[in-house]
């Protein structure tokens, strides 16, 4: 049995407003739940449910098979960080982190013990004397997280909890984060509109647009096997890029260039797409320069374009193409960057190759991924 069932949950807010479709997802106990998706999907809406800031318009909210859709926040042992870290401005770092347990009745000796081993692994020890308003804001963020797991409850819910850092802060609090997740071993679900932050966070991602669910999976999944092509395009960075083109006597144009589908896809599946409109995408990443005057490898496809455009990141360069009046973007190794306006040619896998029906924008399965 799961130990986090949501069943058919959505959310009708008063006003009419449909946020949440049809939300099914189990969690183990102990994982690392993170909902990604672009701002007004639903991500906040469906964390407030669990915790119970939100009443469940249709569905069923189980903790360890449990029904608790009409049990308090309180009740469901649920601990929360928000985006806005709320800390008390008047009180300690001590006070902010021990205020919860005082409440609860717990004794004094026990709560300086907790507060101490809490501060230690976030590495408040020497800020327990201060207010808030004399921390940085990662030192801020931190007293948060610390003032929920100091509770040592079983489900963690995080709204994004980095959106008020820097980015250097914010890698560093990943990593802390998973860290933390790791010593408590708490279920928890992380709110992000941040797709970086979800793979390099999450046991298992689910990605949402407007109030569906599209993907739930690992991130290698989701990078290697997205269902559709709003996935393909959230995870990744750049984007991966996106060519549309029409089926025609088992071949595509990718601008001049003619590509057999033979090598891609089943025999069953091409004459299926025949006459249909398709969108061929590959990652930027996914790419290999090649000499101009190069045949074609056997399982590759080779394109030709121009440069247009070359972002030097340091680990790598962007460098955005036109092949013949078509834009994309490759992501190449930095030593190989090419001149502008130059003619260049590079090689795709197959097996990098990914196909959508471009009308309902779904995956064709393709022999090779
Ligand atoms: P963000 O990343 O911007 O926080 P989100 O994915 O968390 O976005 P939600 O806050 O869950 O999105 O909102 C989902 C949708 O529900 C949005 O279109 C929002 O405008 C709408 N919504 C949120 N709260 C209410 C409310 N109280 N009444 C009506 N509609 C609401």
């Amino acid at each position: 049995m799961a130990y986090l069932t949501l069943s058919g949950i959505n959310k009708i807010y008063p006003n009419g407003f449909h946020a949440v479709h049809d939300f099914n997802l189990e969690v183990e106990k102990g994982e690392f739940i993170v909902f990604v998706g672009p701002s007004g999907c639903g991500k906040s809406t469906t964390l407030r449910m669990i915790a119970g800031l939100e009443n469940i318009s249709k569905g069923d909210f189980l903790i360890n098979g449990e029904r608790v859709n009409e049990k308090s926040p309180r009740e469901r042992e649920i601990a929360m960080v928000f985006q806005s870290y709320a800390l008390y401005p008047h009180m300690s770092v001590y006070e902010n982190m021990s205020f919860g347990l005082t409440l609860q009745g717990v004794d004094e000796d026990v709560i300086e013990q907790k507060v101490l081993a809490t501060a230690k692994v976030l590495g408040l020890t020497d800020y327990l004397d201060r207010k808030p308003r004399e921390l940085s804001g990662g030192q801020r963020q931190r007293v948060a997280v610390g003032r929920a797991i100091i509770r040592k409850v079983g489900i963690f819910l995080m709204d994004e909890p980095l959106s008020n850092l820097d980015a250097k802060q914010r890698v560093t609090m990943r990593s802390e984060i998973t860290q933390i997740h790791r010593q408590t071993g708490a279920t928890t679900i992380y709110v992000t509109h941040d797709q970086t932050e979800a793979m390099t966070m999450a046991d298992r991602i689910v990605v949402m647009k407007e109030g569906y669910i599209q993907q739930i999976g690992t991130p290698h999944d989701l990078y290697f096997d997205p269902v559709n092509m709003f996935v393909a395009g959230f995870i990744g960075e750049p984007p991966m890029n996106f060519i549309r083109t029409v089926v025609k006597g088992g071949k595509i144009g990718i601008g001049k260039t003619d590509i057999e589908l033979s090598g891609i896809a089943d025999q069953a599946v091409i004459t299926e797409l025949e006459g249909k409109e398709i969108a061929f995408g590959f990652r930027p990443e996914h790419v290999a320069l090649c000499d101009v005057n190069a045949a074609k490898p056997e399982n590759a496809v080779k394109l030709d374009c121009k440069v247009e455009l070359t972002e030097l990141l340091g680990d790598n360069t962007n460098v955005y193409i036109d092949i013949d009046g078509i834009s994309s973007i490759l992501k190449i190794d930095p030593h190989m960057t090419p001149e502008i306006d130059s003619q260049i040619s590079f090689t795709i896998d197959y097996g990098h190759i990914y196909l959508f029906d471009a009308v309902t924008e779904e995956r064709i399965k393709t022999r090779l991924c």
